[in-house]
């Protein structure tokens, strides 16, 4: 995720420690701890514990520690049993622009597999994605990037079990992007390589960034805004989700928390595609080397793994009930 922070920030600071009137502790509900519905919680939790890390390094584009987090990838999808997406395997090199410097080259490797939908290849597609890259070592300091988005994957790698287990009618396409941090160049150069053979099955990209710090117990999905058609579909799923969904962060009226052009969508979305976009607000330890799997809640990490297979689930079916062309 690549956000403007500094307002935000202090909004954050001034929420948090808010006082608490005597007698409210006796008052709090006794907090059962979350049963996943759709996943396998403890499998996720060490998902995101080990490419959170410091074996990892911070995962930079590149680097050792992303190369390592490329063949743990690789590895859990092998357990999968799920298909690559390209004849040669899972890992695409790519060296590609990044979405708004296209001049900027950047080398890196998406890792992309495929579920297959019940109309073989002329099936729509459902793109699902979330980038394992992050930001490395700094000053001797691992950017160990839990939240920012050893989560997105881990709850990808989830979606993917979910899916093998229960078949999509839709091709669903999971794109683990790297280079996000470097200007989404992964991303970008997946839109601009697209074959037409794709671009015209092209239902919905499901982007992942940020998935595990819901701190007021709320989780976003954006792109209602720009595609007014999606909202029925995000609403139902907000209905029954475990935790607090909300739209927003999509408009102009949000200022620098107009998260529409800050992920791995954005690519999509300027291709024309639509987009949800789901993750948390910003927090203090957003692009420090403090986001670590340690500040991440179990029970909130579950909670909205839970949501976004819902929400795949519910847009498999929407994408379904599109009226063909
Ligand atoms: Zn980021």
């Amino acid at each position: 995720m690549i956000r403007f922070l500094l307002s935000s920030l202090m909004l954050v600071a001034a929420c948090s420690n808010q006082p608490v009137a005597p007698g409210d502790e006796a008052a709090a509900p006794v907090s059962v701890p979350y049963e996943a519905q759709y996943h396998d919680a403890a499998r996720a939790l060490t998902a995101l514990e080990t490419l959170s890390s410091d074996d990892y390094e911070g995962r930079r584009t590149g680097e050792p520690g992303n190369l390592k987090a490329q063949a743990w990838i690789v590895d859990r999808l092998q357990q999968l049993l799920v298909f690559p997406y390209y004849s040669s395997g899972f890992q695409a090199p790519f060296a590609a622009g990044k979405f708004d410097k296209p001049d900027m080259e950047v080398r890196g490797t998406n890792i992309i597999a495929e579920i297959e939908g019940a109309n073989g290849r002329r099936s729509p597609v459902i793109v699902m994605s979330a980038h394992y890259d992050h930001l490395g070592v700094f000053e001797g300091e691992v950017y160990n990037g839990a939240d920012d988005n050893a989560s997105g994957v881990a709850a990808m790698l989830e979606a993917i079990a979910w899916f093998q287990e229960n078949p999509p009618e839709n091709t669903i396409i999971f794109a683990f992007f790297d280079a996000e941090e470097q200007g989404f160049a992964g991303s970008a150069f997946f839109v601009r390589a697209m074959p037409e053979s794709l671009r015209e099955r092209m239902a919905l990209n499901l982007n992942l960034d940020m998935v595990a710090r819901a701190d007021k117990g709320e989780l976003y999905a954006v792109g209602g805004y720009h595609n007014p058609e999606l909202i029925p579909l995000i609403d139902s799923v907000a209905e029954d989700a475990p935790i607090t969904l909300n739209r927003g962060h999509d408009s102009p009226e949000w200022g620098n928390q107009d998260w529409t052009l800050q992920s791995d969508h954005a690519p999509f979305l300027r291709a024309g595609f639509p987009i949800i976009y789901l993750g948390v607000e910003d927090h203090p330890d957003y692009h420090r080397s403090s986001d670590t799997f340690e500040e991440v809640d179990p029970d909130t990490f579950a909670r909205i793994t839970d949501t976004i297979i819902m929400m795949a689930e519910a847009a498999d079916d929407w994408v379904a009930e599109q009226p063909k062309e």
